[in-house]
């Protein structure tokens, strides 16, 4: 996604149509471009680059190769999920979830930012954002008890997901190993 549209390439819509066929990205073609959603987004005061109106203007045009510009997908995926868009938007726009069903076509073309593999990477082994066997060290210094490895139950769930696939990060980009990309499925099994 760039600031401007000098070289905007407009698409023939398939983009838009499969937004709309994902969970929550019904709502798209009510939007009327009024950018009230931009005026309050948190983010955007932050990254002005990150501008949910053209987002979904992007989007509804077919603009694929700017909706998705950037490592993995790039300003997508700094939505805070603060409905903050959705309370204001007259349309009725529902924002969030709109971003978020983008973000699933995203994946599911390989677009996907390292920092996310990285975190579905340690959910996989650990079952949390973190390592357990290291932070329970700490915990049995000071009386609590341990945390359980919960790896097999978030593995499961990933799989239902159908996020199986995705590889380690640390490769040579963010969308290797993702459905329709060039990388290898490698799993990390660990006992619970
Ligand atoms: S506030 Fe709603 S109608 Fe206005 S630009 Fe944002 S999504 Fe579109
Ligand atoms: S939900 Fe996302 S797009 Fe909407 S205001 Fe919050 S950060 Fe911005």
């Amino acid at each position: 996604m760039s600031e401007g549209c000098d070289e905007l390439v407009i698409g023939d819509f398939a983009l838009a149509a499969e937004v709309e066929a994902e969970p929550g990205g019904e709502s798209l073609r009510r939007c009327m471009a009024c950018g009230t959603c931009s005026a309050g987004c948190p983010v955007r005061e932050v990254v002005p680059a990150f501008d949910p109106r053209v987002i979904v203007r992007l989007v509804a045009l077919g603009a694929d190769a700017e909706v998705f510009a950037g490592e993995g997908g790039g300003l997508l995926w700094l939505c805070s999920g603060c409905n903050t868009c959705e309370e204001r938007c007259p349309q009725g726009v529902h924002l969030p979830s709109l971003i978020r069903a983008v973000r699933n076509v995203g994946v599911r073309r390989g677009h996907v930012p390292r920092a996310m593999l990285a975190q579905v990477e340690l959910l996989r082994q650990h079952g949390r954002l973190l390592e357990v066997e290291e932070h329970n060290a700490r915990r049995t210094k000071v009386g609590l008890p341990e945390l359980r490895n919960q790896a097999a139950d978030y593995q499961a769930l990933l799989e239902l997901a159908g996020l199986g696939w995705a590889p380690k990060p640390g490769g040579t980009g963010g969308t290797e190993g993702a459905p329709g990309g060039t990388g290898g499925t490698e799993r990390t099994e660990e006992a619970p």
